[in-house]
């Protein structure tokens, strides 16, 4: 019979080996995994460290014998494979009773990232911590027992955590620990959390941590895990590059991840961007003997054509179940380019993201123009309707380029619908067309999407020109800034010279706008944009050179 080996027993080759065996009941299929576990939630770890999975056991779908039964798969676990011999078409294995050789006739690497340390000084202090495995994860939690403990037996100091990294990973992180009780720190290189969203959400995200009690330390990076003398309050002082030193007991790294290509590169495979194994449409490598997938591959980025590894599980199991229907023979499902839709939960909102943002684009030189939408979640009068904070990408032919939510409800609908839209190519033509499903605790007749396709025609078709908060400090020393909202909004806040007149006075007021222009383009805004449209309208009517704020006053609030 035919042998599949199979490195690593997670999501890719766990996907690939169960895929195998459905379509071969007869190949003999073996699956060598280093650590003590296969088939491990690994997105689970977070949401166990707060509880919300009460049981460690839970993460764990799989037992080589439930494999066994199930799919008469051979899996050996604590078995790491530490070389291929490509000529002979063989791995050598490392395991506890000695190293042994092992033949194959298709063989898939899936061995995932490998968890990326900043330099920082002291990292190897107990205090330290990273959660990518369950090994980290049983660390994690020996470590909070242990301190919750000590307040049992009387500790005063409260438990702190200090969390490097706001990305994905390291807000779940923050968020568990949070949610375990302790006072937490994150610190963050970027100037804002979570780097991959575009600037004016992620302040969102900043409130919403700050509002839970988190401390924000951004734009400066960890330099040193200090440790405290016995007796000291807590284990260790956090010092960062900009002088800060923040008391821990624990330090959770999360910086990133590489992908785990080192047995690859030995034996000669071609690597890559940041070297990921590079593969082809059917996953296989430079040897037509190998296959690879998951976080250790390079993928094709949508829109931009990029390449270079995606670490998200949903690649990762498709990903192996292409390499198994390829290695078998079966069929050729399209491979599609990877849009990198992604989602987090930070305590009451959710943030995600699909396709490339806007600084993605601009640094692919790729042409497009920003479109924003605060709309209601469902429809407005219903009770409980919630912003939905859209930032969302078209190219001059109106096709979605890439889009971005944030909000309290419905953020992971919208975002579902978006990244299907950009997967079929849909055009702002198309999202304005889409006959989403309706009721009022659901959504609204003109859904968010359909709202964002809206605002894409009337912008790309000329009908509404639009201005950029990041542009402000040019848009204000060139135009008349019109504010368009109501006098009691307007003296919460303006912009210095802006002239005030509420939408429902300006078709009265024309005169005074045009005396005040003097020439000049009107840059108008409201609070969110809507009203500001309306006056817009009538300003361009009135034979005026108007624009409206892209997003409003929320937008610029929320824009660096
Ligand atoms: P893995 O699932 O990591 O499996 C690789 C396995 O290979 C490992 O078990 C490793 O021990 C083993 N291995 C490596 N080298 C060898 C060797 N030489 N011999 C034998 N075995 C070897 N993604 C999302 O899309 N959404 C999420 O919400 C999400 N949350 C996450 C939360 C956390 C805390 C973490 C750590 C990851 C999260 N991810 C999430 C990412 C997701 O888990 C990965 O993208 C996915 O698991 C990658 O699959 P993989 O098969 O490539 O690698």
């Amino acid at each position: 019979a035919r042998r599949i080996v199979v490195v690593g027993g997670v999501a890719g080759g766990m996907s690939a080996a169960a895929r195998a065996r459905r379509l071969d009941e007869r190949a003999s299929i073996i699956v060598l995994e280093q650590s003590d576990h296969v088939s491990f939630a690994g997105c689970g770890l977070p949401y166990q460290v707060a509880g919300e999975i009460a049981e460690r056991d839970a993460l764990l779908l799989h037992t080589p014998a439930s494999l066994r039964a199930s799919l008469d798969l051979d899996v050996r676990t604590r078995h790491r494979v530490t070389a291929i011999d490509r000529a002979a078409r063989t791995v050598t294995v490392a395991a506890e009773d000695g190293a042994y050789e092992l033949g194959y006739d298709a063989l898939l690497l899936a061995p995932g990232a490998t968890t990326v340390l900043p330099p920082v000084a002291g990292l190897d202090h107990p205090a330290v911590h990273t959660l990518r495995t369950m090994s980290d994860l049983d660390a994690l939690s020996a470590r909070l027992a242990q301190l919750e403990a000590e307040v049992a037996a009387g500790r005063t100091a409260p438990l702190r955590a200090v969390v490097v990294g706001a990305g994905f990973i390291g807000l779940e992180a923050v968020e568990a620990l949070v949610g375990r009780g302790l006072t937490v720190d994150v610190v963050e290189r970027a100037d804002q959390v979570l780097p991959p969203l575009e600037p004016d959400l992620a302040p969102l995200l900043a409130d919403e941590l700050r509002d839970h009690g988190v401390g924000l330390h951004l734009g400066t990076s960890a330099s040193a895990v200090v440790p405290q003398p016995e007796g000291a309050d807590h284990a260790v002082a956090l010092e960062l590059t900009d002088g800060t030193a923040l008391d821990a007991d624990v330090v959770l790294v999360s910086v990133g991840v590489r992908p785990a290509s080192d047995l690859a590169a030995a034996a000669g495979l071609a690597l890559g961007e940041r070297g990921a194994i590079r593969v082809d449409a059917d996953q296989r490598t430079s040897d037509p003997h190998v296959w690879a997938v998951g976080d250790a591959v390079e993928v094709v980025h949508a829109v931009t054509g990029a390449t270079g590894p995606v670490p998200l599980a949903g690649p990762a199991n498709r990903q192996g179940r292409r390499a198994a229907d390829s290695m078998l023979g079966h069929r050729r499902t399209p491979q599609a380019p990877v849009l990198g839709t992604a989602i987090v939960r930070v305590f009451g909102l959710t943030a995600a993201v699909t396709g490339p943002s806007h600084a993605t684009l601009a640094a692919a030189d790729v042409v497009h123009e920003q479109v924003r939408v605060h709309a209601a979640h469902h429809a407005g009068w219903f009770p409980g309707a919630e912003p939905v904070h859209v930032t969302a990408s078209f190219g001059p032919d109106g096709r979605l380029l890439g889009a971005q939510a944030v909000g309290r409800a419905g953020v992971d609908k919208r975002i579902d619908v978006l990244a299907t839209a950009l997967r079929a190519g849909l055009t702002a033509d198309d999202l304005a067309e889409l006959e989403l499903a309706y009721a009022p605790p659901y959504g609204a007749p003109k859904d968010v999407v359909n709202m964002l396709g809206f605002v894409a025609q009337n912008v790309l078709d000329g009908t509404m020109p639009q201005w950029h908060a990041a542009d402000l400090d040019e848009v204000v020393a060139t135009s008349l800034v019109l504010d368009v909202r109501s006098r009691a909004e307007h003296a919460g806040g303006y912009l210095d010279g802006a002239l005030n007149v509420p939408h429902t006075e300006l078709r009265e007021r024309l005169d005074e706008v045009r005396a005040a222009a003097a020439g000049r383009p009107v840059a108008v805004h409201c609070a969110s944009g809507v009203r500001s449209y309306l006056a817009t309208r009538v300003l361009l009517t009135a034979g005026l050179d108007a624009r409206n704020l892209s997003g409003g006053w929320l937008t610029l609030t929320t824009t660096p």
